[in-house]
């Protein structure tokens, strides 16, 4: 087989992000663009000694679970991977992707998964879920300034006005920046040269409360006619926070440190656990709704409506009675922490942002929720520091010099072995999932149960295999959508000590 070459395949498989596999003359071909049961005539583009990449060049025969794409620029653009296969199957294969990784990664036997394992929880409408959006800036090849995405493992712009998983609103705002950097001679930034101003454009919106923000990465201290673009931002109804994000460093990483608030405030708020009454994206307060700040460097999960989905089996799978003590590692803006608080007596939240533990500490008092406490810092070194520290007696004062009286003392050594041991920790990692010596001291810890919550099942199984080596067994599993028409997906792992 030689470059180019054309050959029949049958895909008889989807790997992990998404693409279709099939075998051709004992090699394995990986396919974008096909999914499980087509038959394709494909296009060569790559090959190594026993796999290779082909293209679709002719669907032949079209798989029963294929549909008809709903974005015209799918192919195209690297955003989405999986709109041609029927929302219940990309469900089934996320369910697998998850159970397969649990199996290969973990060497967790299939009857034990299939024993704990609940269906995977899907979208009601798995199209404009996202309520955040980032689009690079750059020049079409007349010259014009495009804002869209970048085709699938490039780094040149596809145009793209209106993404089917972001907001309308979006749309209106990209319009806006365009014709206001057209009209100010404003540059997009040249990722080659280092040259130019604008680099991308992030946009967040808040579904219970329609609010809205702006916030330009560029690549400069300061913006040229600023007020000028502001002035007609403002005026998109639910404008809430613009700011801009400093980011000059020759770098794919998307957002500066710095940001500077140009106009409103440096933030939009968001709810959780709201009632939904019958109109669509309409929805009154509960009891146990818990109101967020967010400011653009902090993580804050992409789709509101599946999110209040999955922390609700975060929270179900704690098993909370209003007596424990639990930490909530790689908290972000303390989204978990505050929703568990309400059921906890104490949470201990850590967060590597310092920005997002500010929100997180912030969003504690917006909530009035006293039992929270919010640590800067990586959770593999703030975890075994706290451990190494507290484990001697504390009669003598806490270190902080301050002069307490004896009751003070004994309820802060109380607090202290609380900490030390407590009842539940959870853990919501990004990609790379925990790292040895966060995992080393929860197993020193020995909480009752540890709720695993990942947004990439591969690293999720490595963990669960190191965590149930030193004593623990999986007892409830789920995956939830939370990026639909995409690869991706969460998942949420309950796992409890074996001698309890
Ligand atoms: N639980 C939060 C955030 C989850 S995303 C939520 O549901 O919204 C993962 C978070 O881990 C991000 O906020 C990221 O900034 C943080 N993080 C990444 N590496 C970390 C580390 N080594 N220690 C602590 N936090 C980390």
């Amino acid at each position: 087989m030689n470059k180019n070459d054309l050959f029949e395949l049958t895909i008889t498989d989807m790997g992990t992000g998404g693409e279709g596999i099939g075998k051709y003359e004992g090699m394995t071909f990986f396919v974008r663009d096909a999914v499980i049961s087509d038959v394709i005539l494909a296009r060569a583009i790559k090959l190594k000694k026993n796999y290779g990449y082909a293209r679709v060049e002719k669907i032949l025969i079209p798989s029963p679970d294929r549909i008809e794409p709903e974005c015209p620029q799918h192919r195209r653009c690297g955003g989405c991977q999986m709109q041609a296969l029927s929302y219940e199957k990309q469900l089934e294969y996320k369910e697998n992707k998850i159970k397969n990784a649990l199996m290969r990664i973990g060497g967790f036997p299939e009857e034990e998964l299939d024993a704990v394992m609940e269906p995977v929880v899907g979208m009601e409408h798995p199209y404009r879920y996202r309520n955040k959006a980032q689009y690079p800036v750059g020049y079409d090849r007349d010259g014009n300034v495009v804002t869209g995405f970048y085709a699938a493992r490039t780094h040149c712009i596809i145009p793209v006005e209106d993404c089917l998983l972001g907001v309308e609103e979006n749309k209106e705002i990209l319009a806006v920046i365009r014709g206001w950097m057209e009209e100010y001679g404003i540059p997009p930034y040249d990722e080659r040269t280092g040259d130019g101003m604008v680099r991308h454009i992030l946009i967040r919106y808040g579904f219970t409360t329609k609010e809205i923000m702006v916030c330009l990465v560029v690549n400069a201290d300061r913006l040229p006619a600023a007020q000028e673009l502001t002035g007609r931002l403002q005026k998109i109804p639910g404008m809430t926070s613009i700011s801009i994000n400093v980011n000059m460093e020759n770098t794919n990483v998307i957002l500066g440190k710095r940001t500077e608030c140009l106009w409103g405030q440096p933030y939009i708020t968001d709810y959780i656990h709201l009632r939904k009454t019958g109109a669509p994206q309409e929805f009154e307060l509960t009891d146990t709704a818990v109101a967020y700040h967010i400011s653009p460097q902090s993580f804050y999960q992409v789709n509101p409506l599946q999110t209040e989905k999955l922390y609700s089996i975060a929270l179900e799978y704690a098993g909370l009675t209003g007596k424990e003590s639990v930490w909530d590692l790689y908290c972000g803006i303390g989204t978990i922490s505050l929703f568990l608080s309400q059921r906890a007596k104490q949470v201990y939240g850590v967060e590597i942002v310092p920005q997002a533990v500010e929100d997180a500490r912030e969003n504690a008092r917006l909530n009035g929720i006293t039992n929270a406490e919010f640590f800067a810092g990586k959770a593999e070194e703030v975890l075994p520091e706290f451990y190494a520290n507290s484990g001697g007696a504390f009669a003598e004062g806490d270190g902080t010099g301050m002069e307490c009286s004896e009751t003070d003392s004994e309820t802060r050594e109380a607090d202290r072995a609380d900490m030390r041991h407590p009842d539940v920790i959870v853990v919501d990692p990004p990609r790379k999932g925990c790292d040895m010596a966060c995992l080393l001291t929860m197993l020193k810890m020995q909480p009752e149960r540890i709720v695993y919550v990942s947004c990439d099942p591969a690293t999720l199984a490595r963990d669960l295999r190191v965590l149930c080596d030193g004593g623990y067994e999986v007892k409830k599993g789920r995956g939830v959508d939370l990026f639909g028409m995409t690869g991706h997906v969460e998942t949420v792992v309950l796992i409890q000590r074996k001698d309890t």
